[in-house]
């Protein structure tokens, strides 16, 4: 099989996304949009301008730039729609997604309408064949007292879909310890945890992450490639990492694990799927590391993975998702199918 012929059948495989912020994925087209509702004369050229930065602290400015537009609850049903369309068009049929719940509160906006106007774009998806569930997250910096008041958004909004509670932000800002009070009462009260963790910050932040903070996935992880020990208990604890490679290398958090300048082949992608590290690819913020899921797995074969591989990546985001045994046992019977039609 070709590189081509392998993109196109992992192109073809109903797959699940996991790692996946709503206010990232935002394309450019769609931020003139809103600005003109908003009474805002933005041309694309400077929208696409915006998406352009070379280090974690400009992502973050441009993320925090792209937020300031969803001012209404029909903004993010807006852009909800749009991911699902995006969605669609990659045959992704469930996706978990990230809300910065943390930065709608920071703004003073009211989460409900919000969330009541996600749940009715995350309806209209469902007819379209992509199932979409809420993670809203922290943003870290905002400190412990903010995340609590997350938490206790998150799960009084569990009826609109939220399944999931996670945290974002600059993972050097505040020591994980300061959010047990925050993940203990998401996960008393039924919410799964994701921790981004050992994306800029090393292996003791992912240990963290696993030990204070209840995290059953990893949001990128990807420090682990500097510790076999815990690599050894991701596989035993079966916590898997959500890769995000063409993320780490827009944001600059491969150069920063390896202290200099690093390429994409340098990932440990290959180095974690062949230890049987646990683990899942996806997007992160597509619209703003100019990627998709799709690039994701053509980034994985571009690594040296093979479709085979990448298959049964594909196949693994099915067995991490939040969701009923019932609905997984469904989604991995439709996704096998699949699978044996394309041979791969
Ligand atoms: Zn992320």
């Amino acid at each position: 099989m070709t590189r081509d012929e392998s993109l196109h059948a992992l192109q073809q495989l109903p797959k699940a996304e996991l790692h996946l912020h709503l206010e990232g994925a935002i394309r450019p087209a769609t931020v003139v949009e809103l600005a003109r509702r908003h009474g805002e004369a933005l041309t694309i050229e400077e929208a696409a301008a915006r998406y352009q930065y070379s280090d974690f602290p400009g992502f973050l400015e441009a993320f925090k730039w792209v937020t300031s537009y969803l001012r209404e609850p029909g903004d993010f049903e807006l852009v909800a729609e749009r991911l699902v369309e995006e969605l669609a068009g990659q045959n992704v049929v469930y996706a978990e997604v990230i809300v910065a719940l943390g930065v709608m509160l920071w703004r003073g906006q009211q989460p409900e309408p919000v969330f009541r106007a996600l749940a009715r774009a995350a309806d209209a998806g469902r007819k379209a064949g992509v199932r979409l569930a809420w993670a809203p997250d922290i943003t870290r910096q905002f400190g412990p007292e903010a995340a609590m008041d997350v938490a206790r958004w998150a799960v009084r909004l569990k009826e609109f879909g939220v399944v999931a509670f996670g945290m974002g932000g600059d993972e050097l800002s505040v020591a994980a310890r300061e959010f047990r009070a925050a993940f203990d009462y998401a996960a008393e009260n039924g919410l799964r945890c994701t921790v981004h963790a050992g994306e800029v910050g090393g292996p003791e932040d992912i240990r963290q992450a696993m030990e204070l903070l209840h995290a059953e996935r990893i949001g990128h992880g990807i420090a682990a490639m500097h510790d076999a020990e815990l690599r050894r208990t991701l596989a035993r604890q079966d916590v898997p990492l959500e890769v995000c490679s063409v993320s780490n290398l827009r944001t600059g958090a491969l150069a920063k694990q390896f202290g200099r300048p690093a390429k994409l082949d340098e990932h440990p992608l290959k180095l974690f799927f062949r230890e049987g590290v646990p683990l899942t690819l996806s997007s992160d913020d597509p619209a703003m590391f100019h990627t998709t899921l799709a690039g994701e797995y053509d980034a994985g074969l571009a690594m040296g993975l093979d479709a085979t591989e990448l298959a049964d990546i594909a196949q693994a985001a099915f067995s991490y998702a939040f969701i009923s045994q019932a609905q997984r046992e469904k989604y991995l019977a439709a996704f096998n199918r699949s699978r044996d039609d394309l041979g791969i």
